[in-house]
């Protein structure tokens, strides 16, 4: 993946690892270049302050050797897809030119910020491509390849019934838990980790290995060929 490029948004400062952190550690063994960008510092979370977590985050970016920004928006609950914070995400699309986004999922029944944060990176994808975007003049254009979309918290679908891809993760399962256990302050009260580890578990069986990692794609995705396809594995069960 030399010359690669993927940035990764998160609502709060742990997102990006729970939720993608394996793929991410696989993209940079390969030489993908990583960004990260947090919508807020996770300030009104139940265990941890703004400093506390911000601190984790940069730590757990290190381990990944990527570059991460916070983004000056209404901060942790108040993070809503509105014209100025869909803005600011396109100006980081335009500005790191990626040719992967990942952001979280967009189901209901989560973390609002979570649920709005993939509405944010899903418009601002688009506003990054159109030529003239009011308010991104400064920046060149950029069409990513793909957006897709990852889990962090409950189960649950896209909420638009498109399929998932699911990645094998199974020789990165150690090495994601200790990306993890960066975030200390959100581990004390639920077990986040083994949340995330179960789950992958769980998919993993599913399709014929020990772990996999859901993505949903924002829409159809092209393969160049038969021959491309021919790498992939249908389900087992
Ligand atoms: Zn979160």
């Amino acid at each position: 993946m030399n010359g690669k490029r993927i940035l990764a948004f998160g609502a709060h400062p742990d997102d990006i690892e729970f939720g993608c952190g394996a793929l991410l550690l696989d993209a940079e063994d390969r030489g993908a270049q990583l960004n990260l960008v947090v919508l807020s510092r996770g300030e009104a979370g139940t265990q941890g302050d703004g400093s506390t977590r911000e601190i984790e985050a940069r730590k757990a970016a290190e381990i990944l050797g990527a570059d991460i920004q916070f983004l000056p928006t209404a901060g942790d609950t108040q993070i809503r897809a509105d014209m100025e914070t869909i803005l600011l995400a396109a100006k980081e699309i335009r500005r790191v030119q990626p040719n992967i986004i990942l952001a979280p999922s967009r189901h209901l029944n989560q973390h609002p910020d979570h649920r709005e944060t993939s509405l944010i990176v899903r418009d601002a994808n688009r506003l990054a491509r159109y030529g003239k975007t009011p308010g991104l003049e400064d920046l060149d254009l950029h069409a990513s390849q793909m957006l897709l979309f990852y889990e962090i918290s409950n189960e649950g679908s896209n909420g638009d019934g498109s399929n998932a891809i699911l990645v094998d993760i199974s020789s990165l399962v150690e090495k994601w838990k200790a990306l993890m256990e960066c975030h200390a302050s959100q581990i004390k009260n639920l077990d986040y980790i083994d949340l995330q580890l179960s789950r992958a578990r769980v998919l993993g069986i599913q399709m014929g290995v020990h772990s996999a990692l859901r993505l949903y794609p924002e829409g159809p995705l092209l393969a160049s060929s038969i021959a491309e396809l021919s790498a992939l594995k249908g389900q087992r069960f």
